[in-house]
């Protein structure tokens, strides 16, 4: 970590509006910091979507703590339910096993989660809030409020398939001092002084302070995330138009019983023009088919005709390792995040996709869909 880092950070900080920037190795260790930071540990629960990529349920056990998994509001929002969240502190279900101590919540494809009520639910609860922001770079929730920036700390990745891309890479933010100062420490082994600090002649020795780790981002990869940065505004706005294009096509879906998550609330607010409405950063392209052999006879004919497909997200309960962390916990009152693990299928978008690309896509899917 050098110039680079320095001027990427700085440069993400004053992009999204946070106080504090830190450059890490990848989102998973952002996550993991933004728990260390938090003091989370041992006898600990932390609340957590079921939906959701596995990195934030690993780094919750990896600290000895204890997760309980909340379900998402409906297929076409499919983000953590406030009323899930209430009815976990409330000990409905059996879930809430060691002292709640935070909420990780992930704005999923890149739209923002109900973050008034959970704002709300956190402060009567005295909970910390983490915002595993991978998907939401550049997408804010109101106007000057980005994602990533409303909670306690926020987290985001630069994997390949991110917004932003490095190859790996990730960034945690935050406004508070105190958790900025115990990441950056825990980023590099809870070290006093660094690499570039000796180099530049202020420090020849160091002290541990801390029991930390190698997190750390390089200056090629910190390089190319400011160049990356320089395009994520244009990135974003292609991303949305080639979702309101999507949504236009894919129309016909909705009469054969698919859901197309997020468009009844969004459609009329991709555009710029909708300034001061939330506005998402279209990560991802989900479609929920109305049942399961649908959704995988649909991904298949479209590889078929060589189009990718993806699934966001297997259920993590239904994970191997997680079964028996999970066992207490009421099967129905995940049911919501189940049924859309099982149905859903995330569609080709990048914003290098011509329009014809696009049609393509949803020819397949129509033809392959009986529509
Ligand atoms: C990508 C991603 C992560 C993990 O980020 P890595 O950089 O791959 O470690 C965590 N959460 C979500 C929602 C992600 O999409």
């Amino acid at each position: 970590m050098g110039e680079e880092t320095d001027c990427f950070e700085r440069e993400f900080a004053a992009a999204v509006g946070a106080g504090h920037a830190i450059a890490v190795a990848n989102g998973t260790a952002a996550l993991h910091l933004a728990l260390l930071g938090l003091d989370i540990g041992q006898g600990d629960t932390v609340l957590q979507p079921a939906l959701n990529f596995v990195a934030g349920a690993n780094m919750t056990i990896a600290l000895g703590a204890e997760i309980a998994f909340g379900d998402i509001c409906s297929l076409d929002e499919p983000t953590l339910s406030p009323d899930a969240l209430r009815s976990l502190l409330a000990g409905d279900g059996g879930a809430l096993r060691g002292r709640p101590k935070a909420v990780v919540v992930m704005h999923y494809g890149g739209y923002p989660c109900r973050m008034a009520e959970i704002e709300a639910i956190c402060e009567e609860h005295g909970l910390a809030l983490i915002e595993d922001a991978c998907h939401g770079v550049g997408g804010s929730w109101q106007s000057g409020r980005m994602m990533g920036t409303i909670g306690d700390v926020g987290c985001f990745s630069f994997y390949s398939n991110k917004n932003i891309a490095t190859g790996e890479g990730g960034m945690v933010v935050t406004n508070r001092d105190d958790v900025a100062e115990k990441v950056r420490s825990l980023r590099s082994h809870g070290m006093t002084s660094l690499t570039w600090d000796r180099h530049k002649g202020h420090a020849a020795t160091y002290d541990v302070v801390g029991h930390g780790f190698n997190y750390r981002i390089d200056e090629i990869r910190a390089a190319i995330g400011r160049a990356q940065l320089a395009k994520l505004e244009r990135n974003n706005s292609r991303r949305r138009e080639l979702t309101t294009l999507y949504w236009e096509r894919l129309a016909p879906l909705a009469d054969l019983g698919w859901t197309l998550p997020f468009k009844s609330a969004y459609a009329c607010s991709l555009a710029p023009a909708n300034a001061g409405r939330p506005l998402p950063s279209c990560h991802l392209l989900p479609v929920v088919a109305p049942d399961r052999d649908t959704r995988w006879r649909c991904s298949d004919a479209l590889k078929q005709v060589g189009i990718q497909t993806s699934l966001h997200y297997p259920f993590i309960p239904a994970f191997s390792a997680f079964g028996d962390r999970t066992a207490s916990q009421d099967d129905s009152a995940l049911a919501t995040s189940r049924l859309f693990c099982t149905c859903v299928m995330t569609l080709p978008l990048f914003p290098t996709m011509t329009d014809e690309q696009l049609g393509a896509v949803c020819e397949a899917l129509l033809v392959a869909s009986g529509s």
